[in-house]
C-alpha cells in the first residue's frame, strides 16, 4: 500500500466516524511505516489540542456598539445593520477542528512534497 493519505490522516485522528475497512488497511500501514505513524502521532496532537481549546479562545462577533457606530459613522440610514447570527458553539468547534485539520493536511502534503524533492536530489547526487 502506497502511504496513507493527508485527508484520511486527518480522519483518523479526528475519529469522527466509525472504523471503515479502508481504516483498517490503513491502520496496518501506519504500525508498519515511520512515516505515516509520525504524521498520524502530529495530526493527534492538533486534534487534541483543538477539542480542548476553551470557546473564550474563538473569535467572537463584535459587540452591538461597534455596529452602531459604524452605522452612524458610515451613514445616515436610521436602521442599523444588522450582525451576522452567531453560530452555536458546535458549529464554531467543527468548523475550528475543520480547519485544523485542512492545515495540517496541507502541512503533511507539503513536508512530503519536501522529502520526496529532497530524495530525487539526492538520487541524482
Ligand atoms: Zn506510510
Amino acid at each position: 500500500m502506497a502511504h496513507v493519505e493527508p485527508a484520511q490522516l486527518a480522519e483518523l485522528a479526528l475519529r469522527n466516524a466509525a472504523p471503515t475497512d479502508t481504516d483498517a488497511e490503513a491502520l496496518r500501514h501506519i504500525e508498519r511505516c515511520d512515516r505515516c505513524r509520525d504524521d498520524l502521532r502530529m495530526l493527534t496532537r492538533v486534534v487534541t489540542a483543538a477539542r480542548a481549546a476553551h470557546l473564550v479562545d474563538l473569535p467572537a462577533a463584535p459587540p452591538e456598539r461597534v455596529w452602531q457606530r459604524i452605522t452612524r459613522d458610515l451613514s445616515q440610514e436610521p436602521d442599523p445593520p444588522r450582525p451576522p447570527p452567531a453560530l452555536p458553539d458546535h458549529a464554531k468547534r467543527a468548523l475550528l477542528l475543520a480547519a485544523l485539520a485542512l492545515t495540517a493536511s496541507t502541512g503533511i502534503a507539503a513536508l512530503r512534497r519536501s522529502r520526496q524533492e529532497r530524495s530525487a536530489v539526492r538520487e541524482r547526487t
